[in-house]
């Protein structure tokens, strides 16, 4: 298998290059994010929660975004691998993460890239996308610059675990999108059993 920690703060890129991802490896990707949309859509018990965080570009709790990721890890799939999107976002998480994939698809984390982005391309990223994706978080810089803080204080330190284990690479994250790709295709192969 090859399951991939997708890694990087909001605007960097990592929805996008998920999707490559995919298609070169043949992976499903999980992305909590998109979870809690869907959740929130369908104005389940889950997604009303989510939305008290995630409008004001705080982090959701760990329990209910580990339990929501438990039970996608669960469903069958016939692809190689995962693709975590967005997930781990804290240390707690982080070590859920090797325990789930450890315990459900008996394997481990082969590698986390991560998508390096400046700040102030991110908020101008996140902007921009605003415009279009309807989602309340990219609609306000308040609320983007929160979600940058949130990165720093809480989710940075995620690099530092994987690094620990010698599973971190780091990718440039600004530039041609099928560059960027193929500079994450280079990292994989090197880690694929
Ligand atoms: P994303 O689509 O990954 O940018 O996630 C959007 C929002 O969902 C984040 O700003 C958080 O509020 C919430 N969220 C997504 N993944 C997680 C996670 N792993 N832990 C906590 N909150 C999360």
């Amino acid at each position: 298998m090859i399951n991939i920690v997708l890694f990087g703060p909001p605007g960097s890129g990592k929805g996008t290059q998920a999707q490559h991802l995919i298609e070169k490896f043949n992976l499903k990707q999980i992305s909590t994010g998109d979870l809690f949309r869907y959740n929130m859509k369908n104005e389940t018990e889950l997604g009303k929660l989510a939305k008290s965080y995630i409008d004001k570009g705080e982090l959701v709790p760990d329990q209910v975004t580990t339990d929501m990721l438990i039970d996608e890890v669960k469903k069958p799939t016939d692809t190689r691998g995962f693709i975590f999107d967005g997930y781990p976002r804290t240390a707690i998480q982080t070590q859920s993460l090797e325990k789930i994939v450890k315990e459900i698809l008996n394997d481990d984390i082969s590698v986390c890239l991560s998508l390096v982005v400046d700040d102030e391309v991110l908020v101008e990223r996140l902007l921009k996308r605003g415009e279009t994706s309807g989602r309340t978080d990219d609609s306000n810089e308040e609320i983007i610059r929160n979600r940058i803080t949130e990165y720093y204080t809480k989710t940075a330190e995620v690099a530092e675990l994987y690094k620990q284990q010698g599973k971190y690479a780091e990718v440039n994250g600004v530039g041609e999108i099928e560059e960027i790709a193929q500079k994450l295709f280079a990292e994989v192969e090197k880690v694929q059993k």
